[in-house]
């Protein structure tokens, strides 16, 4: 039995008692070890339901948030998803984990490089890019789904160009302080945009996104 099993049996028992109800997410969770995305002095707080800061001034989500945006994204096995805001990698693991073929983006270099080395040492094979995520990697697009893991005030084009036909992309988008959480789907050509709740992210900072370092 591995150090922190049963914390990550209890954290997924937290998340089915807060209504998360998609047994692929609980299973992806139940599977993924957090604590390994997780940085010293935090690692024995990895399995509370919280955000934990990482280098760069980041945090990787709080399990509740990746559990409620992944089962919002509603992934098949294989969908083709890109994830901006790479952070600790956690969230894209989850994704892989889930079977999809991930693609992500971060603009702090030095947070990429963490979490690609944890992607090769796990045997994740996640297609990962530095830079401005807010205009999306059009070189693979169209995605089946998008996800944003960081606050935007308003939903970048770019990321909705590059939706496919069915696809749904889910951003956290507001002002600073609070955001609510957007699921756009494109059926038939027509955007349809639903709001599912209240969340407190960081900053998305890029062309299409907040100004800042
Ligand atoms: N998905 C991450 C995880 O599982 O740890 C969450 C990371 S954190 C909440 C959001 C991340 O978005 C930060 O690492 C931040 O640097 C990144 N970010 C902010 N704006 C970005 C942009 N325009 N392009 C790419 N990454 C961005």
């Amino acid at each position: 039995m591995g150090r922190f099993d049963e914390e990550r049996r209890d954290m997924v028992g937290i998340l089915k008692e807060k209504g998360i109800t998609d047994e692929k997410v609980l299973l992806a969770m139940t599977n993924v070890e957090r604590h390994l995305f997780v940085n010293e002095p935090f690692v024995n707080r990895s399995y509370e339901d919280t955000a934990l800061p990482i280098e760069k001034s980041q945090t990787i989500s709080q399990p509740y948030t990746v559990a409620f945006m992944t089962q919002e994204l509603n992934p098949k096995p294989g969908a083709k998803i890109l994830e901006i805001g790479t952070g600790s990698g956690y969230q894209a693991a989850i994704l892989a984990e889930m079977g999809c073929r991930v693609f992500t983006i971060e603009r702090h270099l030095e947070l990429l490089l963490e979490a690609r080395k944890l992607f090769e040492r796990l045997g994740y094979r996640i297609a990962t890019r530095g830079g401005d995520g807010t205009v999306g990697w059009s070189e693979f697009a169209p995605y089946d789904g998008i996800i944003v893991t960081a606050a935007a005030p308003d939903v970048p084009d770019a990321l909705i160009r590059q939706l496919a036909e069915g696809g749904r992309l889910v951003i956290p988008v507001g002002d600073l302080d609070s955001q609510s959480l957007l699921v756009v789907t494109n059926q038939d050509g027509r955007l349809e945009t639903k709001e599912v709740r209240g969340f407190k992210f960081v900053p998305l900072i890029g062309k299409q996104g907040w100004n800042g370092k």
